[in-house]
């Protein structure tokens, strides 16, 4: 009897997320057909501006197949002993580039103690650049991003922080749920992927924020040989 309830939960969720994804979906397409159809009605001279908001709605509808992807595929991750400092000089170069195109600065701080952490590291990759990108999106032409690794008791911890806008107390319990976004190009995907890989990983995320000054997530993950990482992985 409990298989089947979890069967039904699981069906019933899987309808829900098809119902969100078909959603999300259809809104760029609507407005891709409504801008096609004023490309074929209206004179060349207006093309131009109408075929940026094509091209827009395209690599949204495309963001959000992407992401949905990723986080559907909810598969067994293969994890091995990697050096979190090294999986962010990795990475560097990428944030960097998207830092600079926006005039905006990256300050890296790395602790002692990263490596030989289970880890796999195409995931980590991915959750460092989701919270980096939301991070320079939340910050003006001056922003500073600031990504550190610490070693802080029995885990270890990566905080991104920016000086942006904040989250205001009521929109902080949202902020992991699919689909939520305050962004008119968000997906609102990139901390429900993040979630469930720090979940997957047996870690922590949680959010510090000030309206007006700024924001740090902040990921932890138990080292391996620490009484919890030990429990976790037998129970
Ligand atoms: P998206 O970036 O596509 O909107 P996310 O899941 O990455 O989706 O983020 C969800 C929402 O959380 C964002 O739309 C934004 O309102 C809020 N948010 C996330 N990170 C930050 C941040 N660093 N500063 C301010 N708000 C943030
Ligand atoms: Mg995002």
């Amino acid at each position: 009897l409990k298989d089947e309830v979890n069967k039904m939960e699981r069906l019933s969720l899987v309808g829900q997320m098809a119902a969100s994804i078909t959603h999300e979906i259809r809104n760029p397409m609507a407005v891709i057909r409504g801008f096609v159809q004023l490309l074929n009605e209206r004179s060349p001279s207006e093309h131009q501006s109408y075929f940026r908001i094509v091209l827009d709605e395209l690599d949204r509808a495309n963001a959000i197949i992407n992401d949905f992807l990723s986080l559907a595929q909810n598969r067994i991750v293969e994890k091995e002993p990697s050096n979190l400092n090294e999986l962010l000089n990795d990475l560097l170069p990428l944030i960097w580039a998207d830092a600079n195109l926006r005039g905006q600065m990256i300050e890296l701080r790395l602790g002692e103690g990263m490596e030989n952490l289970e880890m796999n590291s195409k995931e980590v990759k991915q959750l460092v650049l989701n919270l980096a990108r939301n991070g320079m999106e939340a910050m003006s032409d001056k922003g500073v991003l600031r990504i550190e690794t610490l070693d802080f008791e029995d885990t270890v911890q990566l905080r991104v922080t920016d000086n942006g806008v904040g989250i205001p107390p009521e929109k902080l319990e949202r902020l992991f749920e699919p689909f939520y976004t305050t962004k008119t190009n968000g997906t609102g995907l990139g901390l429900a992927l993040c979630l469930s890989i720090v979940e997957r990983h047996n870690g922590k995320i949680h959010v510090e924020s000030t309206v007006g000054q700024g924001t740090t997530f902040v990921v932890s993950f138990y080292k391996p040989g620490s009484m919890i990482s030990d429990v976790r992985k037998h129970g």
